[in-house]
């Protein structure tokens, strides 16, 4: 299959970053380090994967760096599928980790002083925290 891969400018910044760095010791630490940024720079793409179903045998191909490129390579043959065949989206994990993170985003932050929720501090007649217990005067991030 001939996928056409074309790098990106960030991606080329990226690894040249790694190859002008003469901090590396060896080339072959230098070679760990372009491959692993390599397949960082790939977990932050969406790729396309070809689904083949045929007589109980699901496969699928890939990654393919777009949809247009998935159904080039369905419809050239070149994967020589028979049967169903489909072209499906995968998208970026690392990406999607970064999306998670900001849903993770705590939706109910604490005072760094009492420790107290934020909307303790809120109440208008309050001069800071209303936990009656607390001394603290003002909601500290
Ligand atoms: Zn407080
Ligand atoms: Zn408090």
């Amino acid at each position: 299959m001939k996928v056409r891969l074309t790098a990106r400018k960030d991606e080329i910044q990226a690894i040249t970053d790694v190859l002008e760095d003469d901090t590396y010791e060896s080339a072959e630490k230098l070679a760990r380090a372009v491959v692993t940024t390599t397949m960082r720079l790939l977990l932050d793409r969406d790729w396309y994967v070809v689904a083949s179903r045929n007589g109980g045998n699901n496969l699928l191909y890939g990654p393919v760096p777009s949809e247009n490129e998935a159904f080039k390579a369905i419809n050239s043959g070149e994967l020589g599928l028979g049967g169903e065949v489909g072209v499906f989206p995968v998208r970026s994990v690392s990406n999607r980790e970064r999306a998670v993170e900001e849903l993770d985003a705590d939706p109910n932050p604490a005072c760094a002083a009492c420790n107290h929720p934020k909307v303790t501090h809120e109440h208008p007649e309050v001069n800071g925290c209303v936990v009656k217990t607390c001394k603290c005067k003002k909601y500290t991030t």
